[in-house]
């Protein structure tokens, strides 16, 4: 049930050199690494609790401020482990206020230089949502999307995923003591910076189910990140056998990406229909545990022209949908270099969306938010030799 990344002996022995980090431990890990640091039995559950506040509600990066904690203890931790986070290797802002991260992770082994993942901000009026990565690179191969292109490099940790939301909340000012930046938008006075996460960037959320399951225990531990469970939504292109246990074991809002209502034309788009097919997912959207018209399954439709975009699809999609709680999200197509589709025109988009707002689905058109950035919905990749050199904005060494 470990979901630590390397095997133990391994662990330790970077734990030996003091370069383990506990930035995005969950409370198992951090009770064996305090076990580890040779704290007794007795004291591991108050300290797990002392170390989870400084780390989530404090955001510390270092041991230093833990003034609860005795100097003693500090100097143990300090000397095996670290509060390091994955380090921003590039940040662009989009003209909309949208705001894209680039993240060097920690390398795995000797000939692994660090894997790279992209993470996305997206700033709204009433809320502000993080868009994370489960994956560096995919497996899933959809032809219109961009992440699809870069092969799967390996799974995130539960650490390397809760830790892309404490890089967003010190760079967003939500922790205390630290402040938004100049250049930012965030949502409103009172509201937290970030205050939604959604599972949909870079790979398949329930391709690594273990850790992104713990890594939404963490997000929504009220001692942890304390979002509520509302607010986590966990998009998937149908991995039909690991959705029930989804929603059993994270109570996390559900997304689909359905984007065809035929199966011929969806084994094309979303390969992954061949294995589990529309019948198969949509049996999989009934049996979602909680459900319910106060928590609908949202369905992700991308808009390409000519392709899956008709009248005729619209109504088929209504129909398929019958008796779901269901929201609907039409997504006009994200152009990218190379990219083999185009999107739809906006009045086949409007045409579309009325059949589907009339058959009583709520049916919001997402405004492409970071286009200019490649920060949206399917535009992705950690390929950035070219990034960095162009867009270089901030390097955080810290
Ligand atoms: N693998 C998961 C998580 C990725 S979510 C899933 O498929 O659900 C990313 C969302 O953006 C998915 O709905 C995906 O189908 C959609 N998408 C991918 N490429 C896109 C593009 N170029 N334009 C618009 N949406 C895209």
């Amino acid at each position: 049930m470990s979901t630590l990344a390397e095997p133990l002996e391994q662990l330790d022995d970077r734990a030996n050199r003091g370069q383990v980090s506990l930035a995005g431990a969950t409370r198992r890990e951090l009770a064996a690494a305090l076990a580890g640091a040779g704290v007794p039995e007795r004291e591991i559950r108050m300290r797990v609790a002392q170390l989870w506040h400084w780390i989530y509600h404090a955001g510390a990066t270092s041991f230093e401020p833990m003034a609860n904690v005795s100097k003693v203890l500090r100097a143990a931790l300090a000397e095996h482990f670290t509060l390091a986070r994955p380090k921003i290797v590039a940040e662009q802002i989009s003209r909309d206020g949208t705001r894209k991260w680039l993240l060097r992770l920690d390398p795995t082994g000797a000939q692994d230089k660090g894997a790279e993942v992209e993470c996305v901000y997206i700033p709204e009026s009433d809320r502000g949502t993080l868009c994370v990565s489960s994956q560096v690179g995919c497996t899933l191969s959809c032809g219109f999307c961009r992440t699809g292109t870069q092969k799967l490099v390996r799974n995130l940790t539960a650490r390397e995923i809760i830790c892309q939301v404490l890089i967003a909340r010190e760079r967003l000012g939500d922790f205390p003591g630290t402040l938004p930046p100049d250049d930012g938008l965030v949502p409103g006075e009172g509201l937290r910076a970030v205050s939604n996460i959604v599972f949909m960037g870079m790979g398949e959320p329930l391709y690594n189910f273990a850790n992104v399951r713990d890594a939404v225990a963490v997000i929504s531990d009220g001692d942890g990140l304390a979002l509520s469970k509302r607010r986590i939504t966990v998009s998937t292109a149908g991995v039909v056998p690991r959705m029930e246990e989804l929603g059993r074991e994270t109570g996390a809002m559900l997304a689909i990406s359905l984007h065809a209502v035929r199966d011929e034309l969806r084994d094309k788009l979303v390969p992954l229909n061949k294995k589990y097919p529309i019948n198969d997912l949509l049996a999989a959207c009934w049996a979602y545990p909680g459900a319910s018209n106060a928590r609908r399954i949202t369905f992700e439709y991308v808009m390409l022209k000519d392709i899956n975009d008709s009248p005729a699809d619209a109504r088929e999609l209504v129909r398929l949908l019958k008796g779901i709680p269901a929201k609907i999200n039409l997504i006009p197509f994200n152009p990218w270099p190379g990219a083999p589709y185009e999107c739809s025109d906006w009045g086949r988009i409007e045409k579309f969306s009325g059949i589907v707002f009339d058959a009583g689905y709520a049916s919001p058109v997402r405004t492409p938010r970071g286009r200019d950035i490649l920060a949206a919905c399917g535009q992705l990749k950690s390929e950035t030799e070219k990034l960095r050199a162009r867009a270089r904005l901030a390097v955080h060494e810290g």
